[in-house]
């Protein structure tokens, strides 16, 4: 990765795991962040304020989603601004899981991004990426255009310069599937993104600027091999950041 952009290495816990306890337990076994990395973990919501008192130092939290209403009579929905004023960081928005399971269409994903912008101290992780048989009808770089081009709509150069919005580029069939793309599969699809970013965007700032996480099935022994592409700025870990050693070892690693 180009050493003007940060590296960011984040853990997806998903829907894990089932106790506070546990939950607690996870997050003190992991290690204080190195001074030239971002470590984020995005846990599930109801243990967001205990683990936001427990942080390892350095350690950045965000929320696995959230709503796209800021706020009122939407029953069961978390808005940005609450996230905000609990010193919540980021929002991961665009999961595959969320996309295929709970029906998250590109417009819904970009109607959270631009909400979660309006409040300053938000940034947002924009995940994008073809599933197998979008990958094995040669769509790659298609999907992963139009993701990226519907999801940004109507975000500014500024707020990506400014590095509002990470991308992370997660191939559906090496999610939790223990298929990594290879470093140089990797590579190609980030390569995607920052032509798509440089069609969008007269201002070459940005995609030189923004950073793209890989995600899908990252391990300890494949961080390095993935970090190593000029395009690949971190990591979006879904399984091995429930073992807080290997996300120990992912973010040391990086
Ligand atoms: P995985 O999940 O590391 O378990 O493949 C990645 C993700 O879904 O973000």
């Amino acid at each position: 990765s180009l050493d003007a952009r940060r590296p960011i290495l984040a853990g997806n816990w998903k829907l894990n795991p089932k106790s506070r306890d546990e939950a607690l337990a996870l997050l003190n076994g992991l290690s204080p962040s190195p001074s030239d990395v971002d470590v984020l973990i995005f846990p599930p919501l109801p243990y967001l304020g205990d683990v936001l008192k427990a942080l390892p130092a350095g350690v950045q939290v965000g929320a696995q989603t959230c709503s796209n209403y800021e706020e009122g009579a939407f029953t069961g929905e978390v808005a940005p601004s609450m996230l905000a004023s609990m010193n919540v960081g980021y929002v991961l928005l665009g999961h595959s899981e969320r996309r295929t399971l709970f029906g998250e269409t590109d417009s819904d994903i970009n109607a959270r991004v631009l909400t979660c912008l309006k409040e300053p101290n938000l940034k947002v992780v924009l995940c994008v990426g073809e599933t197998l048989d979008e990958y094995e009808a040669g769509l790659l770089n298609s999907i992963v255009d139009t993701q990226t081009r519907k999801g940004l709509s109507g975000v500014s150069a500024q707020d990506l310069i400014n590095g509002r919005v990470v991308i992370a580029y997660e191939p559906v069939w090496a999610i939790g599937t223990g298929l990594t793309a290879t470093p140089e599969q990797a590579q190609n699809a980030h390569t995607v993104i920052r032509n798509t970013l440089a069609a969008m965007y007269p201002s070459t700032a940005v995609a030189e600027s923004v950073r793209i996480q890989y995600g899908g099935s990252v391990k300890p022994e494949s961080i390095a091999d993935l970090m190593s592409q000029p395009d690949i700025d971190g990591a979006l870990v879904g399984g091995a950041s429930l073992d807080a050693a290997s996300f120990n070892a992912i973010v040391g690693g990086a």
